[in-house]
């Protein structure tokens, strides 16, 4: 599924889980959206293309020292009005402490907070819409990449087929854990049996593996769908590697749903 395609710049997942998130500012009269991310943020880009669109105003806190120049991502939020707020990668470990939040509120006034990846349960319901996008009785199992997991908790608490999610930061069962708490939170409960892989993370997030490269190269020019390796190359990857194993039943009809961020393929020096 081309989820990557859903929107030209409110890319994939992203534009799911922002939405539900830009309607709470309004209703709550909010005409500021802060978020955080690292420099090559999937979803930064995407919230500085909504505030663009949506008629707000956007801060990203971005982690890490303000760098000389700002890179091609970072260029473009800013293009759309996003103002950049940089702060050491220690001082952006206490992103959702009430201390740092309070600090930003004195020098951007009220905003309405989006956790980093837009893992809240606005996320997790808008993501709930893809689900409801898949036609019934078609796929046996949805496969997808999982940074935050606010994807596939979307997905198996609205899907009527299993989940696998292949976690692509390192970190053995952490992610299967963070998914079940975040359940737990917002009251939620799984209508599907779900997975998460935590085995092909490939070194850990957003690292440029050579095999890695090569084969998100390889299915590129074989398919024509074009993959980035920190989320949809490590997916195919996984699939690729899951199906030579036979982790999956005959004749299974598999959904892997392409989660977009093709804008970061340009901190790999490689275009889509
Ligand atoms: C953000 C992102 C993901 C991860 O989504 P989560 O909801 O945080 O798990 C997967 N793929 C792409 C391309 C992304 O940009």
């Amino acid at each position: 599924m081309r989820a990557d395609l859903v929107d030209p710049l409110l890319s994939g997942n992203k534009y799911f889980k922002l939405k539900p998130n830009v309607e709470a500012a309004r209703r709550a009269g909010l005409s500021t959206l802060l978020s955080f991310g690292g420099p090559w943020s999937n979803h930064l880009h995407a919230l500085a293309a909504a505030g663009q669109r949506f008629g707000f105003n956007t801060i990203g806190v971005v982690r890490g020292a303000a760098p000389a120049e700002l890179n091609a991502c970072l260029q473009d939020a800013a293009s759309w009005g996003m103002r950049l707020h940089f702060v050491s990668r220690n001082d952006y470990q206490h992103r959702d402490e009430p201390d740092f939040l309070a600090a930003l509120k004195q020098v951007f006034g009220e905003y309405y907070l989006i956790p980093e990846g837009g893992a809240n349960l606005e996320g997790i319901l808008g993501c709930r819409e893809l689900a409801a996008a898949i036609p019934p009785k078609t796929f046996s199992r949805l496969l997808l990449a999982c940074g935050t997991g606010t994807t596939l908790a979307g997905l198996i608490t609205a899907a009527d087929v299993p989940v696998t999610g292949i976690q692509v930061l390192k970190g053995a069962g952490y992610l299967q854990r963070e998914v079940n708490e975040m359940l737990a939170k917002y009251d939620l409960s799984p209508t599907v049996a779900w997975e998460m892989l935590d085995e092909f993370h490939g070194g850990g997030y957003a690292r440029a593996d050579p095999l890695l490269l090569d084969f998100c190269n390889a299915f590129t020019s074989e398919t024509g769908v074009p993959l980035e390796p920190v989320y949809s190359g490590k997916l195919f990857f996984a699939i690729a590697d899951l199906l030579a194993r036979g982790h999956f039943a005959r004749g299974s009809h598999l959904l892997a749903i392409h989660g977009g961020g093709l804008q970061g393929l340009r901190g790999f020096g490689m275009s889509r």
